[in-house]
């Protein structure tokens, strides 16, 4: 027997007891040790049931993730041949569940005759969160003990359910509130004496609520809705609808072939590459893991608003004490105002208790003392967006904080090297930029300046996983890693306008590619004065920096986008909904005409070439820069921050499987068409494109 799994007969019942820190992954290690013990328990005849059992953290979170793609996945036996051999054991089975039974996990307690739990597990098949389906069993046999409806809903959405309610579904059939193993021995007992036998899942027939083909119309048609673009969801559905009609045995081949072809599918590997890509973020080779990091335990924000109000919400959200600083008692108190209403809306539906809220208000303090920061362990600064007005605050900051404190700027454009070079520590000095709304966007851009510590740098990373970000290195340059994309993508869609798109053409051709929204429309949400304001800028710093002056003239009349109700659309009165505008296709025109543009029909196609290539030409330089780690930390910035869709992996990952060759050759096509000159290949994709290798390898 393998050391991950032990084997022991207590009173005539078997326990293997799983021992594969830290979640009990399935892995090679650990199957072998659980087939021995079904077999030996079924040998033994002194042995009348058996339990399997994890520890009371984790019974199993399912596949080894440290094994994917690796060929130790194929050492026998399979979780489907452990499958096999629970249904042929004629001695009952109890899985006994502590802390979570997930996605193999949950698929190897379901092999399992019963289910005792302890109250606060959770029971899930997440495999969807993967673009795939459970594979091992799982859509064959929870519909069988849950329903149909109940199982496509766990199993679409991917969302475990506690153990209570796992108990009413009958996924669980006793809530164990002692030892685990001695509620599970006793249960088992309970069987033996009652002459229970094995109760197998396969045996069972699903229940479906009416009739079965109107109930997977209506499933089919509430999925497909919500899962634009990904396929697993429908194919999970197909295989409830197997397990209904079909007996078990075909109903997993057919869950066997679905597998299969989202496994090969581009949307799960893109999935897959995310889930590794968000655990690479953290991983700086110059600074190793165990870097000592400073402690934070309280921290301080500078300026109340927009962001400063989001950003001192994340402290108070992660129990962190915070004090949020603003000029006037009346600027702090409107910025205090707005993190209350937020915080009551999330209340109002439900996602908040009320007591939760008055915990995190009573963690936010509010002042207009500069020195009332001085205690904090971290202070981000995020006043207004202008060199002279940060400079002089990290003056003060350098005389106020106390020593070893970290100070921080959420800046979006400017130079944190210029702004560490104010103070006497610019070891201590880091960026964090924070994405709009700071308290529900994902994404932190952690930006290391030339002088920044490594362990102020540990600590800003750490941090950012404390308070639930997904924390990305930039070096410094303008626009860091997402913006400085983005303007290339913008500046596209400004280039699409005029050589004959309609805003919402070049929207819906990037929103039917998955994008959350179009650049148009995304712009009219952020307000068009910024791009504005930025472009402006550009126009003097950068003069070979071409723009379309076309959103110049949207903006030069006062249309901002959705604060003023009029952008690149229309807004009827407090509605984010955008309606075309006649007008808007008028000023579009009049721009042509003035600048004899000559205009072209413009497929959706070459529309999403030039938007996401213009990302990816521009990632190549900030990779080869050195401005990212790694092709992977600009893939997670897109996915985090930029409402890139999943199920492409983002920009880089995205070109890898459009083939680096293909990109290349599309961006050479380019230059000769409209501003064709803006389109140089980066080197870096010039040189992948020509080995015949990949940004993300
Ligand atoms: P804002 O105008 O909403 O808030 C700035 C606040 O700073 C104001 O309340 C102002 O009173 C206060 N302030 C100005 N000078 C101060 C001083 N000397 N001491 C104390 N408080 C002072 O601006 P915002 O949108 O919250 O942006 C703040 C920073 O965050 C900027 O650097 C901006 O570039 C950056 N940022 C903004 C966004 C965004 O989408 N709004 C996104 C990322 C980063």
């Amino acid at each position: 027997m393998s050391e991950a799994a032990s084997y022991s007969v207590r009173d005539g019942i078997a326990v293997v007891t799983m021992n594969n820190p830290p979640v009990n992954g399935l892995g090679s290690v650990l199957r072998p040790g659980i087939m021995d013990g079904i077999k030996k328990a079924g040998a033994d005849p002194a042995v009348k049931a058996l339990v399997i059992i994890g520890s009371a953290k984790a019974f199993s979170g399912g596949a080894d993730i440290r094994e994917f793609n690796t060929p130790k996945m194929g050492v026998p036996p399979s979780l489907p041949e452990i499958n096999d051999a629970q249904d042929a054991c004629a001695k009952p089975m109890i899985a006994a569940i502590g802390g979570f039974a997930l996605g193999g996990g949950l698929e190897l307690a379901l092999g399992c005759h019963y289910r005792v739990a302890l109250p606060k597990s959770q029971l899930g098949l997440p495999e969807v969160k993967l673009g795939l389906l459970p594979g091992s069993g799982g859509t064959q046999r929870l519909p069988r003990l849950v329903g149909a409806a109940q199982a496509v809903q766990m199993m679409t959405t991917g969302n475990s359910v506690p153990a209570e309610k796992a108990l009413g579904l009958g996924l669980v059939d006793e809530i164990v509130t002692g030892d685990l193993l001695e509620g599970a021995l006793s249960f088992a007992r309970k069987i033996v004496s009652g002459k229970k036998g094995p109760r197998r899942i396969r045996d069972m027939t699903v229940r479906v609520d009416g009739e079965p083909k109107a109930f997977f119309e209506k499933a089919r048609a509430g999925v497909g809705k919500a899962s634009r673009g990904f396929p697993a969801p429908l194919e999970i559905v197909a295989c409830v609808e197997a397990a209904v009609n079909k007996p078990f045995d075909e109903g997993r081949k057919e869950e066997r072939q679905r597998f299969q072809k989202l496994v090969e599918g581009n949307e799960s590997k893109a999935m897959r590459h995310m889930f590794f890509a968000e655990r690479q973020t953290t991983k700086i080779p110059d600074v190793p893991e165990d870097t000592p990091v400073r402690p934070i335990k309280s921290a301080a924000v500078i300026g109340a608003g927009t962001m400063g109000g989001g950003i001192a919400m994340n402290f108070a959200n992660a129990g962190i004490p915070v004090s949020m600083m603003d000029v006037t008692e009346e600027a702090v108190s409107r910025g205090f105002q707005k993190i209350k209403d937020n915080y009551a809306s999330t209340v109002s539906k439900g996602r908040l208790t009320q007591e939760e809220m008055d915990k995190r208000i009573s963690l936010i303090k509010t002042t207009t003392r500069l020195e009332d920061a001085r205690d904090a362990d971290i202070v981000i600064e995020a006043v207004f967006e202008r060199m002279d007005v940060k400079q002089d605050m990290f003056r003060k900051l350098d005389a106020v904080m106390k020593p070893g404190a970290i100070l921080a700027t959420n800046t979006s454009t400017l130079d944190v090297n210029a702004i560490a070079a104010v103070t006497k520590r610019p070891q201590d000095v880091i960026g964090t930029h924070f994405f709009s709304p700071a308290n529900v966007m994902r994404l932190l851009e952690v930006v290391r300046g030339a002088k920044t510590a490594k362990d102020v740098l540990a600590t800003t990373m750490k941090l950012g996983k404390t308070i639930k970000k997904v924390p990305v290195v930039s070096g410094v340059c303008d626009g860091f890693i997402g913006n400085r994309m983005l303007e290339k993508y913008g500046q596209q869609s400004l280039f699409l306008i005029d050589e004959g798109c309609s805003p919402q053409q070049v929207d819906a051709a990037a929103w039917k590619w998955g994008m959350a929204m179009g650049p148009l429309a995304m712009g009219d949400m952020a307000g068009l004065d910024i791009g504005w304001e930025i472009r402006k800028r550009r126009y003097l710093e950068r003069p070979n920096f071409v723009y379309s002056k076309v959103g110049d003239r949207i903006a030069e009349l006062g249309r901002y986008g959705q604060k003023t109700g009029k952008g690149w659309y229309r807004y009827a009165a407090g509605s984010r909904t955008p309606i075309p505008d006649p007008e808007v296709e008028e000023i579009i025109k009049k721009y042509r005409s003035e600048n004899k543009i000559k205009t072209r029909p413009i497929s959706d196609e070459e529309i999403v070439e030039r938007l996401i290539y213009a990302l990816v030409n521009e990632a190549a330089r900030i990779l080869e820069e050195g401005i990212a780690l790694r092709a992977s930390d600009i893939d997670m910035v897109y996915l985090s921050g930029y409402g890139f869709p999943p199920y492409r992996g983002g920009p880089m990952f995205y070109a890898d499987t459009v083939g680096l060759k293909n990109v290349l050759a599309a961006i050479q096509r380019f230059q000769s068409g409209y501003q064709g000159a803006v389109w140089k290949p980066a080197p870096l994709l010039v040189k992948l494109a020509n080995e015949g290798r990949k940004f993300n390898e």
